[in-house]
């Protein structure tokens, strides 16, 4: 099987050191192995996505010394497929609508318990209160969910290899931890026809990708990913999660860190191989 592995920025803002650093190391990973990087834009949240930040990753990627089969996969053009994959979860009776906005979710959600996490890789865990909605209540201001405690009894619990440093080895799906520690996980957000956890399952699967290299951040997000892959019937990818770049005060770096942004390195006349020894590549 030919490794392919993929980098996928959204287009919300510049990428910074730690973007560069997982579009090298994916890179310089394919390249051992023979196999292909493909790049992909993650451009459902089409509030946030502007298309001078696009040019802008195209020109720092090939700056960088990358390349990339065109045509480039953008996710605002795949809207139907992720419906395809949606239909399919909404089939077998694990979807519902909710109303409930952030504050709605706050206060069902009470008081902190100790020892009980509120937040989960999706966000705040949510409390279960539209879970009896039928779909065919669903208007345009919900968001759909699909519903755990279903998900987890419909399909069987796969496990996920791991390459990265951190988390090293063979992770098997949990279904406390899905129930407690995940929850009910939006599929379809507000105006956007989709969510992150729908678009890239269903992505790196019908872009064939064998290995997905990201960073830690993203790592207790897997498990949403790998469960989505066994319900669809989707194969389960190899997962490599890299460490993040910090800044000097070793916080992680973020979009808004424009001070770190690798247009603004080339601006001040840095090299590709200043930016690589920055980040120890
Ligand atoms: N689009 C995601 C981001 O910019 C990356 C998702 C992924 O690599 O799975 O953080």
């Amino acid at each position: 099987m030919t490794f392919r592995t993929r980098f996928a920025p959204s287009p919300t803002g510049p990428l910074h050191l730690g973007h560069a650093y997982s579009a090298l190391l994916a890179y310089k990973f394919a390249q051992a192995e023979a196999g292909e990087f493909l790049l992909r834009i993650e451009d459902i949240d089409q509030s946030r996505s502007r298309p001078d930040w696009e040019t802008q990753i195209y020109d720092d990627l090939g700056w960088l010394g990358l390349s990339w089969p065109q045509p480039v996969v953008r996710q605002s053009e795949r809207l139907p497929r992720y419906r395809q994959a949606l239909e399919t979860l909404m089939n077998m009776g694990l979807v519902y609508p909710c109303k409930c906005k952030r504050a709605d979710i706050e206060i069902a959600a009470g008081a902190p318990q100790e020892g009980v996490s509120q937040f989960g890789p999706d966000g705040r865990i949510y409390p279960g209160t539209c879970r009896n909605r039928p779909l065919s209540d669903a208007g345009p201001e919900d968001v759909l969910r699909l519903d755990m405690q279903k998900a987890i009894s419909a399909s069987i619990l796969r496990t996920f290899s791991e390459t990265g440093a951190a988390y090293s080895g063979t992770h098997r799906l949990d279904a406390d931890t899905l129930l407690n520690a995940v929850g009910d996980i939006i599929l379809v957000r507000r105006n956007m026809g989709s969510s992150y956890h729908l678009s890239v399952v269903v992505d790196d699967a019908d872009q064939n990708i064998t290995h997905v290299v990201r960073g830690e951040d993203l790592f207790e997000a897997t498990q949403i990913h790998v469960l989505l892959q066994g319900l669809l019937g989707l194969p389960t990818p190899i997962y490599h999660h890299h460490r993040l770049i910090r800044d000097s005060a070793g916080k992680r770096l973020a979009k808004r860190d424009d001070a770190r942004a690798v247009s603004l390195y080339r601006q001040q006349g840095a090299s590709p191989a200043e930016i690589r020894a920055m980040i120890g590549l």
